[in-house]
């Protein structure tokens, strides 16, 4: 299943002959109350999946370009994001030393970081530039979007704890301030451009991962070069803090990353997840 968030944050299936309203099937849903509903429906989802499928059956199709799509989980728990999870090239190695010193250090040594919630995104709005003269950097990125509490997880396990998987964009300003900080403004994780369920990903350690700027191939890595995979990121993160419902793991990105500018188009893509396009723009000061 795709669930898409949309609009007034109504909720819909992604099918091949588009989206497929089914609101009235999610317990909870108020739209002035957006915080709750998504993570309801990640955690009962079990129970709730043949309603949703036939409210998905009984409603119209409607173009997917016709609606504006708002980030399929749209206040998780947190957002925890893997750093230096793809071995780099010598090119991109060049480039993150010239900003940051000697890169000797990946995920197994730097551990996890957060990302505000209220960075996310979805693939209907722009990435907005805070200072459009500090380099701004895109990162494409498997999201992982956690199904249960997840609390001392082994590896063997972990993967039942996965809901499902999204694109994801870890925007990032490059400079000396926390990378929390660095990696949070608003907009600076776009998520989508739907969630699709973790039945429909047969091989999640083996996707292709692409990004194109202004329609330029700039990132095209796989899944299978983390240096921590899905199963051991889950497992390493929830010895630290216990993993919710709709909780966003952001997997890292390969190698291809670079600075965004105002005007540019980004199109980043998971294969079996999804591909969004986002128009970048500076913020007005
Ligand atoms: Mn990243």
């Amino acid at each position: 299943v795709k669930l898409a968030v949309y609009d007034d944050y109504r909720v819909g299936v992604v099918q091949d002959d588009g989206l497929h309203d089914v609101t009235a099937a999610i317990p909870g849903w108020d739209p002035s109350w957006p915080q709750t509903f998504m993570l309801r429906t990640i955690a009962d989802f079990a129970a709730l999946r043949p309603a949703i499928e036939r409210a998905a059956t009984d409603s119209p199709a409607r173009a997917l370009d016709g609606v504006k799509l708002l980030p399929p989980v749209p206040c998780p728990n947190k957002i925890v994001a893997a750093p230096t999870n793809y071995v780099r090239g010598a090119v991109q190695r060049a480039d993150l030393e010239s900003m940051y010193g000697p890169q000797t250090r990946n995920v197994r040594d730097l551990g996890m970081f957060l990302k505000a919630p209220s960075s996310l995104v979805g693939a209907g709005d722009p990435i907005v530039l805070p200072y459009p003269d500090r380099r701004t950097d895109y990162e494409a990125e498997l999201a992982v979007i956690v199904g249960q509490p997840a609390r001392h997880v082994s590896r063997a396990e972990a993967m039942r704890y996965v809901f499902g998987y999204a694109v994801a964009l870890d925007v990032t300003v490059r400079g000396g301030e926390e990378r929390s900080q660095r990696k949070s403004y608003d907009t600076f994780t776009p998520l989508g451009p739907w969630l699709t369920t973790a039945d429909e990903v047969s091989d999640p350690d083996g996707l292709a991962i692409r990004l194109w700027l202004n329609g330029d191939l700039r990132q095209d890595g796989s899944t299978a070069q983390m240096i921590l995979g899905i199963a051991e990121l889950i497992e390493y993160t929830s010895d630290v803090m216990t993993l919710y419902p709709g909780d966003v793991i952001s997997t890292g990105t390969p190698d291809g990353m670079g600075p965004l500018a105002d005007g540019d188009t980004v199109i980043a893509e998971v294969e079996a997840v999804g591909r969004m396009t986002l128009r970048v723009r500076a913020a007005a000061r």
